[in-house]
């Protein structure tokens, strides 16, 4: 740690809270400017939602949402339309404050009328959201998955999603909300920070038991009850990319304005948690993405009454040290050089050399665990398609793995867990970044750098060339425009950097 900056510059940056930690001028660092603003509930729905009112097909992973205070009127009234339009739907909704974690302030409500409009709500700003009430439970009890995503490189776009996760479980039976039951957190939650504070919170040694569990191991259960693991991985993989395409219009914005192209300045990447809930039918829905994702591998437990102490655990150790090694393998200055000789991160991993088909006989030993999830990948397809000539090459790097002195570089590692979905799947996604090439011409028109707002002039020019004003869009109705902008971005009370 050098909380006053170093001397001299550094290859990789890795920063504990955000991209502004320091000052850099070059090198990589491990957060981009303006994730943790883009994340935050409030902004992540408002993206998502303007992806939905242009692709209301493709973005339908993300629950209804509206923003709190200023969309109550909103919520009220469209509530109020559905159920008179269906009078048997008996909607439940989850209240989450804006910027808060582990369950913070969540609660649930059957009725708008219940929001608690005492006090925090606005000084506080949340998001309310349609509850997703039949999910898709293991052992009786709800869970969700946490998901760790690389985002390489903005320009050109570049996601790597781990081909494992977690999967964290709640700690009482669920059932489907009712009034008598909406208040019980450790059957609606998942969160790990308050179910380890249950009675029943189950620490296990094993990936496959207890209240944390690795996701692969959900996927071998699923698989032994014969779903269609292989659509569920391709829903998600497809869901992550729509997302970070949500993200990315508002995340160039920061980016521009804090490293102005053309000025000296780092490149950057960035691990996220992505929180999906999986419905009893399989189809998985966004919670949230964190821009900080824990990476811990320990966690507290209990001695004796009011003594804790640090333990490892083996679960979160076997999913995150891989994502971490492989982010760095992956951003690894020297890995240009490399390439030149092996092009081993390309390659895929050693299934290509294994036998097909899933594994799913329990995983007790460590070495069986990753067999599995080796096992099912291949089953998945996500490295059976590597060209022949780059299996005769992985397969002579294998044989030469043992041997450091005719493989140095790949000595003791094991094959990446973290597998590129785009741009390798690119081109089914292409016509979804509308505002993404919106976001480019606005950033052509911002002018002054560093800025990331427009003013009243260049919104003019903006509009005039983009070829956007006609007849029936006077250059008046544009000026009327920004001033309803401006004044509707002012209300909300978001800091003026926010980009507009
Ligand atoms: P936090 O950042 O406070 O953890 P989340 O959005 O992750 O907030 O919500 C906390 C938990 O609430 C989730 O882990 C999940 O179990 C549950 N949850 C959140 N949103 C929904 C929803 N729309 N439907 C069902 N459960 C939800």
């Amino acid at each position: 740690q050098f909380p006053f900056g170093r001397r001299l510059p550094c290859d990789i940056y890795w920063h504990g809270v955000s991209f502004h930690d320091n000052n850099i001028f070059s090198g990589q660092v491990n957060k981009f400017p303006g994730m943790m603003e883009t994340v935050r509930k409030i902004t992540l729905s408002r993206a998502m939602r303007i992806m939905q009112d242009l692709f209301p097909l493709e973005y339908n992973f993300y629950p209804r949402s509206w923003i709190l205070p200023e969309e109550l009127p909103l919520f009220v009234a469209e509530v109020r339309m559905m159920k008179d339009n269906n009078p048997s739907w008996k909607p439940t909704f989850i209240v989450k404050p804006d910027g808060g974690c582990q369950g913070d302030g969540i609660y649930l409500i059957k009725d708008p009328s219940d929001i608690r409009l005492t006090g925090s709500i606005q000084s506080r700003p949340a998001v309310v959201q349609e509850y997703i009430c039949k999910p898709l439970l293991m052992d009786k009890l709800k869970f969700d998955i946490r998901l760790y995503v690389l985002l390489k490189s903005l320009e050109p776009l570049e996601i790597y999603i781990a081909k494992d996760g977690l999967s964290r479980f709640c700690t009482e039976p669920y059932q489907e909300p009712t009034l008598k039951n909406l208040h019980q957190v450790f059957m609606h939650l998942t969160n790990y920070s308050l179910n380890i504070h249950s009675g029943n919170f189950i620490h296990s040694d094993s990936v496959n038991t207890g209240s944390k569990r690795t996701f692969s191991s959900i996927l071998c259960r699923l698989s032994s009850r014969g779903a269609d693991v292989k659509k569920l991985w391709s829903d998600i993989i497809s869901l992550v990319i729509k997302t970070i395409i949500a993200l990315t219009p508002e995340l160039k914005v920061y980016y521009q304005s804090d490293i102005p192209a053309g000025k000296p300045g780092p490149t950057c990447f960035q691990i996220l948690g992505f929180d999906i809930l999986l419905m009893k039918n399989l189809k998985p829905v966004l919670l949230e993405v964190n821009a900080n994702p824990s990476m811990r591998i320990e966690h507290e437990q209990e001695l004796s009454p009011g003594v804790f102490e640090n333990v490892p655990s083996p679960v979160d150790e076997e999913v995150k040290v891989a994502v971490i090694r492989d982010t760095l393998r992956l951003v690894d200055p020297q890995k240009k050089k490399r390439k030149d000789t092996h092009t081993l991160s390309e390659i895929p991993g050693p299934a290509v050399q294994q036998g097909g088909g899933v594994v799913c006989e329990g995983a007790a030993a460590l070495h069986k665990r990753r067999c599995c999830s080796q096992a099912l990948f291949q089953g998945l397809g996500w490295m059976d398609e590597a060209p022949a000539s780059l299996r005769e090459r992985w397969a002579r790097i294998q044989g030469s793995e043992t041997d450091p002195f005719n493989n140095p570089f790949s000595a003791a590692l094991p094959s990446l867990c973290l597998k590129q979905v785009f741009p390798k799947y690119a081109k089914q996604f292409s016509y979804l970044r509308l505002v993404d090439r919106v976001a480019a011409l606005f950033i052509r028109f911002l002018g002054v750098k560093g800025t990331t707002k427009l003013g009243p002039t260049a919104f003019r020019t903006f509009i005039r060339n983009c070829k956007l004003s006609n007849s029936n869009f006077s250059m008046a109705a544009v000026d009327i425009l920004y001033i309803d902008i401006t004044r509707r971005w002012n209300s909300m009370g978001i800091d003026h950097k926010e980009s507009g």
